[in-house]
């Protein structure tokens, strides 16, 4: 009666650039009894207004790479599926006005080659080489994207419609899905036209994704975490010079982004296109008075140009032929932002055979890379590269509708900003604080959200420069330096306590809990007592996670692991749970104290009835300060130490008894120095699904000779066998001001050999050091190397196999 199919494999809800993309993806990985439903014609949503810039420049590996992949799969796309389309790689000049800009290039440049792209820094006097039309004043530079263009958004879907179709997949255009039901394990989309029943449902919805997650309520879903800016650009009349220049040289003007100034500004025709991101931004569809729209296709918002006059009138200074024509039009669209303007790409938080695919800023250029990742998660249940950064579950029950517009607004306002290592973005703070979060304030504590929960990054003294101005560098030295310096020594010296919110906390019981629990990490148990490190690999044998594992007895054990884990590790264990045995969440009910150094035994002596000679990885009940407690000999700092798990309401007196008992307070960056020194590795840097088990250098928690075929064996076993293509290395280096970044590119022999993960001053050892992969063959002790941070080649030492503070574990075994 309906003429549309009753079945399908996968149903995507949403027929813009990505769910299009999506459905192409799926197709070409042999998956083509899939349905893609469009509420109207495709592209209606933001898509067709979309200004069409494909930029391939991010400072995120991951999102680098999905643009990357998308500017490449565009290039080829018009003729593997016999639809011309307009694409027009012109590259761009991003302009630099400060040193740090310049030094965010040389680190983009950096992880692009790697990626093999050929962005280029330029001096000011190269600019007008590449854009006669520029005024140079106030630059220090620019980068250079040769593959940076712009696409017509429409041709595109057009194109990856037709690319599906022609595979055998359905598009059904004019088809609004109006809700979803489950029914025997398997979805029921619902259709004015009839239902389809599916193993699979994608919310590709747009800026609709929040209304169509809705539907997912009932069935463990949560409210997608978003919200929906206005975005504008202005196109203007031609320009007879551009034509003529056009002409003459026979391609148009490269992209130009002044990210200073904070705008895009490119030809369009023989006219200009101007998007600017203003900071007297305006949010739509947030409150009572401006209610979202049942529907929106191919509608647009009034203009609105007053907001932008400042970005205007800098954009003539920069290009003045822009002041010589006159505008032709103004497209105000909605564009729809996560908190942190990354989309939403997997799995769909709590609900089986869900997935995301929306919430995108730059769904035009991130497309063709988001249906790849999309159609991954799909039909290999992982992907290729790590894309935590547009993971759904990144966000968890703290993002309730004003935390999303403020941060929305936030990210829009500073869409080209500079993401400094120790500046915190100010919106929206707050969400989740401990019942010790006053005293910590009280002593100057200057906080980070991690999960939503405030943790103190450094304690700052009276006198102190906290101004924003302060922040803005990539370098080490700051005003925290001295007192991470100093929380770094407490903790070496004497005794240091860090407060610690927030640390995810899962609760395994049942008969057969232990033996599922080796059939699920990849080395052993501790007995009953003991806690341990227990890695999670997924079939590939790459690092899905790390938990600290405490046995209570065979059948009963606590799963601790990082803030930002908790969904993520939650649906990893609730996936593969066995029957019978029962796993509960009970991460936020519980306070955590790190109290570490040489003297805490000497502290606990006096406030606790715990048995303080019990070895290193041992776990007790106890009584601190008059509450009870439980207390791990674990020390991420790597000193002798105690962690302390209590209830959020017996905290503040623990914390009371542990301050009088003179333990200096210490942050987070003195955390992360601490281990840095000791070679722990931190999740989603060091530990992610980019790297396996085993080239994570964590061969001493793999037992591949087990009974248990745990997950990942096959593959662990088969790479032992063939041999391991990159190993885990420490690294000293002879740095500058600045510590190693994220996916700093290592050198050797004229060759990029590998990447950093992680990259700290260690304030005990003296030296800047390095983590990270390196080809295996180079992984040898002594071995020299070099490290690109900002753009400067710095010498690098590869160090022996034991961490560079405390190498015998003896100050945390004392
Ligand atoms: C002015 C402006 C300029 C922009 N310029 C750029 C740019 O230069 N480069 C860039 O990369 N990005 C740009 N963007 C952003 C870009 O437009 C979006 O990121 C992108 O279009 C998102 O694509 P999408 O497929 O996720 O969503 P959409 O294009 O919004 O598609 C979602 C689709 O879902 C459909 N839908 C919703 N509910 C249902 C339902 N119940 N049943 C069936 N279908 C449903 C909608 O009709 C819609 O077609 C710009 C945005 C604006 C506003």
């Amino acid at each position: 009666m309906s003429g549309i199919p009753t079945t399908a494999r996968v149903v995507i809800i949403g027929g813009g650039a990505v769910g299009v993309s999506s459905l192409y993806h799926l197709a070409k990985a042999g998956w083509t009894d899939c349905v893609l439903l469009e509420k109207n014609e495709l592209t209606a949503g933001s898509t067709w207004h979309a200004a069409g810039n494909v930029p391939t420049f991010s400072t995120s590996w991951s999102l680098m790479n999905m643009q990357r992949y998308s500017t490449e799969l565009y290039r080829g796309l018009g003729a593997a599926v016999d639809y011309p389309m307009n694409y027009h790689v012109t590259g761009s000049v991003r302009l630099g006005h400060s040193k740090e800009r310049m030094q965010e290039f040389e680190r983009a440049r950096g992880m692009g080659r790697y990626q093999g792209m050929a962005l280029d820094v330029l001096g000011v006097d190269e600019i007008r080489g590449k854009y006669p039309f520029l005024e140079t004043h106030g630059l220090q530079g620019a980068l250079y994207d040769p593959a940076d263009g712009d696409i017509d958004p429409a041709q595109l879907t057009q194109a990856l419609a037709k690319g599906a179709r022609d595979m055998g997949a359905t598009i059904l255009r004019f088809t609004p899905a109006t809700g979803v039901s489950r029914d025997k394990g398997e979805w029921v989309v619902h259709t004015e036209k009839g239902d389809i029943r599916c193993e699979i449902v994608v919310n590709a919805a747009g800026y609709y994704a929040q209304k169509v997650g809705e539907w997912f309520g009932p069935h463990g879903g949560r409210t997608v975490p978003m919200m929906v800016m206005s975005h504008q650009y202005l196109l203007s009349e031609p320009v007879a010079e551009i034509e003529a220049w056009s002409k003459e040289v026979g391609h148009k003007l490269p992209l130009l982004r002044d990210v200073d100034s904070s705008y895009y500004l490119r030809q369009e025709k023989s006219g200009f296109n101007l998007g600017p991101y203003e900071r007297n931004c305006r949010a739509h569809w947030v409150d009572p008075s401006d209610p979202f729209p049942e529907d929106f296709s191919f509608q647009l918002f009034p203009d609105d140009l007053d907001r932008l006059e400042w970005y205007i009138t800098d954009a003539m200074e920069r290009v003045p032929l822009l002041g010589t024509a006159g505008i032709s039009k103004v497209i105000n669209g909605p564009i729809p932002y996560t908190p942190d303007g990354n989309p939403l790409i997997g799995p769909m938080p709590g609900v089986p055979n869900a997935y995301e695919a929306c919430v995108f800023t730059f769904g035009i250029a991130q497309a063709g890379g988001a249906g790849k990742v999309l159609a991954e998660w799909i039909t290999e249940g992982a992907t290729e590269w790590d894309m935590w950064s547009c993971d759904p579950r990144r966000f968890t029950a703290y993002t309730d509708p004003d935390y999303c517009v403020q941060k929305g607004m936030e990210v829009y306002g500073h869409e080209y900003g500079m993401h400094f290592p120790h500046a915190r973005w100010p919106a929206a703070p707050d969400r989740r604080l401990s019942a010790i979060h006053d005293q910590v304030k009280a002593q100057g504590g200057q906080f980070g959200a991690y999960n939503g929960w405030e943790r103190a990054d450094w304690y700052a003294q009276p006198g102190d420069d906290l101004s924003w101005d302060a922040t803005q560098t990539w370098g080490r030295k700051g005003p925290w330096q001295a007192r991470v310096r100093a929380e770094c020594e407490a903790v070496r010296d004497s005794v240091g306590v860090l407060s610690l919110p927030g640390f995810s906390r899962f609760e395994l019981s049942g008969a057969g809990a232990g033996e599922w629990l080796r059939g699920m990490i990849t080395g052993g148990l501790p007995k009953p007592g003991r806690m341990s490190l227990g890695y999670f690999a997924d079939p590939r044998g790459r690092i899905q996670t790390e938990m600290s594992i405490l046995t209570h007895d065979e059948d009963r054990f606590t799963l601790i692991t990082a803030s930002v884990a908790q969904w993520h590790d939650l649906e990893w264990l609730q996936k593969h749970l066995a029957p019978g045995l029962t796993l509960v969440d009970v991460s936020g009910q519980n306070d955590t104290l790190i109290v570490s150094g040489p003297k805490s035994r000497d502290l606990f002596a006096g406030i606790t009835d715990a048995d303080l000679t019990l070895p290193w990885l041992s776990h007790q009940k106890a009584r601190v300060a008059g509450m009870p407690a439980e207390m791990m000999r674990v020390s991420f700092a790597g000193e002798l130490g105690w962690e302390v798990h209590a209830r959020m309401a017996d905290m503040p007196a623990i914390y009371r008894a542990v301050l009088a008992g003179g333990a200096k307070s210490f942050g987070m960056w003195a955390l992360n120095s601490l281990r840095v020194e000791k070679g722990y590795r931190a999740w989603k840097g060091d530990l992610s699904t980019d790297y396996s088990v085993l080239e994570g250098g964590l061969g001493r928690f793999v037992k591949l000779d087990k009974p248990q075929d745990f997950i990942g064996k096959a593959a662990l076993q088969a790479e032992f066998q063939r041999g391991i293509a990159k190993r885990f290395v420490t690294l000293v280096v002879e740095a500058g001001d600045c510590d190693a970044p994220y996916m700093s590119t290592l050198w050797h022999g004229g060759q990029v050999v590998g990447e950093t993960t992680s990259g700290a001053w260690g304030y005990r050892v003296q030296k800047s050091i390095a983590l990270g992969m390196l080809r295996a063959d180079l992984a040898v002790p002594g071995t020299s190397v070099e490290v690109e941070i900002f753009g400067e080649r710095c010498r690098a030492v590869v160090q022996p196999d034991a961490p560079l503070w405390d190498p015998a574990n003896e100050r945390i075994r004392a």
